[in-house]
């Protein structure tokens, strides 16, 4: 995880010797310095698959691709974002699966006020291991949850506090827009949904795109863990973090590995 919230994201995926970049809502610049704390260089990735046209997604994906090469995929939807003007855009539709090197990506529609916005599965054909991204989701609708079953990785949104929403700094109209089923996950719906798409083979549950002022990692966190505690879990739960470097999250091991924070050079 390069960093996860409403300032950018961006997660490295790894799979043999393939690279790919899950969105790429950081500039040029910050994005390289986040590589380099963990020696990756920006040129070794392949690809970049983009879930939304929002900028926290999208704003350096298309100045990335062309500085270092990259492919980038998004739907037709997503294309027409303004950071990808001036980029080749390879169009793939909710429910297409790509393969790339010995990875398949497999799209699943997201419910967001965004235009045709995407999640992603992502499968190791060496391994079987499958990781699941979803966040900037109003709400876990039929096909996320049939996307995410029998996962090794969960990447999921827990992006409020319902009540620390409510009571925040935001006005009305913009507290509907983030609780309706288009907006973001709440941390009570990421954790019952978490709690139902546990089975023993998921190793690793990261919260993604925790909101600055209506949560905090230790509350998403709790939330979490509770609503988990008498599943079959045993894997480890993390909180992703706007400006922390947090990994790697190896899937096969044993048991899995808590992973490491990096400060940032
Ligand atoms: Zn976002
Ligand atoms: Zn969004």
């Amino acid at each position: 995880m390069l960093g996860s919230g409403s300032s950018g994201n961006a997660i490295l995926i790894e799979c043999d010797d393939s690279r790919i970049l899950i969105d790429c809502g950081f500039g040029t610049r910050t994005l390289a310095g986040r590589l380099e704390t963990i020696d990756v260089a920006p040129e070794s990735i392949d690809a970049c698959f983009v879930t939304h046209e929002h900028t926290d997604h999208v704003k350096g994906a298309g100045a990335a691709a062309k500085k270092w090469g990259w492919a980038v995929y998004a739907t037709r939807g997503t294309a027409k974002a303004r950071d990808l003007a001036e980029t080749r855009v390879h169009e793939i539709g909710a429910g297409e699966t790509i393969e790339l090197g010995r990875m398949t990506i497999t799209t699943t529609a997201t419910p967001h006020d965004a235009n045709e916005s995407v999640g992603f599965v992502v499968e190791s054909r060496a391994t079987g291991a499958r990781t699941g991204l979803f966040y900037d989701i109003g709400h876990v609708s039929r096909a996320i949850a049939d996307a995410c079953q029998g996962l090794d990785m969960l990447v999921l949104e827990s992006n409020h506090d319902d009540d620390m929403l409510r009571n925040g700094p935001y006005p009305k109209w913009l507290q509907m827009r983030i609780a309706c089923p288009t907006g973001h996950l709440s941390n009570a719906d990421s954790s019952a949904f978490a709690r139902d798409a546990v089975t023993p083979g998921l190793q690793h549950l990261v919260l993604a795109h925790l909101s600055e002022n209506c949560n905090t990692p230790e509350v998403a966190l709790a939330n979490m863990r509770g609503a988990v505690r008498r599943t079959a879990f045993t894997g480890t739960i993390t909180a992703a973090k706007q400006d922390v470097v947090v990994g790697p999250f190896a899937l096969g091991g044993r048991k899995a590995e808590a992973p490491i924070q990096y400060s940032l050079l």
